[in-house]
């Protein structure tokens, strides 16, 4: 990835504005040893999750895509602790060492961490006739972005907000010919986001230690 000293800017601005307190840093240094890819989002984009929710006066917050629960950890800080996070992820493994994590944070019982297809679990929740969230989070398979865009329409109310992380992978996604599932996945996401009648929505680019990437954010009418 190009980097025009994104990292070292990013990593001032963590250290000098987010400081991301022990737990957040083990937390990501579990994940390293335990293999997993570094693809939790930065610093400084967790604290922005954590002031969305604080903003917004967020109480119930849904999150698809747990990987290690460090954005788990800053949504949970920011629902205060009468909040509540749901969190879907895939894999038990992950789902594992989120819930060490999410405890040794300090915010577990804020924090449910649904294993399975992030597809069933919101199916399941719109079954049950979930309480509207106030704020979804989705980070998870690109394929899936819109599937998960439907189901967070029929999960929340006006009012409420939808963040879709990693919209710019790159650049690529201004190649309409690509022929990547993700970039189609997102395109797809994007363009449904920026005709659909019930979301008042913009992108933001970003660039940050995890390259050149961005986000969609939605406000639900
Ligand atoms: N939000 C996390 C953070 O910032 O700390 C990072 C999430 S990571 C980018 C994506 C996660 O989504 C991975 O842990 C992956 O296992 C999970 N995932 C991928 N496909 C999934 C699916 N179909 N259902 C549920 N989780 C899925």
């Amino acid at each position: 990835i190009y980097d025009d000293g994104w990292t070292a800017v990013e990593q001032y601005l963590s250290d000098t504005v987010v400081r991301p307190d022990h737990a957040l840093i083990d937390g990501v240094r579990r994940a390293r040893e335990a293999g997993m890819p570094a693809i939790e989002v930065a610093p400084t984009a967790g604290k922005f999750l954590m002031l969305l929710a604080k903003i917004g006066l967020a109480k119930r917050v849904l999150e698809v895509g747990t990987l290690a629960g460090f954005s788990t950890t800053w949504l949970a800080r920011g629902v205060g602790e009468h909040g509540h996070v749901i969190t879907c992820e895939r894999e038990q493994l992950h789902a594992d060492l989120a819930r060490a994590n999410v405890d040794r944070a300090g915010v577990g019982s804020r924090v449910d961490i649904r294993v399975g297809p992030a597809t069933d679990t919101l199916r399941q929740l719109v079954e049950a006739g979930a309480e509207p969230f106030d704020l979804v989070f989705i980070d998870a398979d690109k394929p899936n972005n819109l599937n998960y865009l439907t189901a967070a329409l029929q999960l929340t109310r006006s009012g409420s907000v939808i963040v879709l992380d990693n919209v710019v992978w790159d650049g690529r996604v201004v190649d309409a010919d690509s022929a990547d599932p993700n970039v189609r996945a997102i395109r797809e996401s994007l363009e449904f986001i920026g005709t659909s009648a019930d979301l008042d929505a913009t992108a933001v680019q970003t660039v940050s230690s995890k390259g050149w990437d961005g986000f969609a954010i939605a406000v639900v009418k």
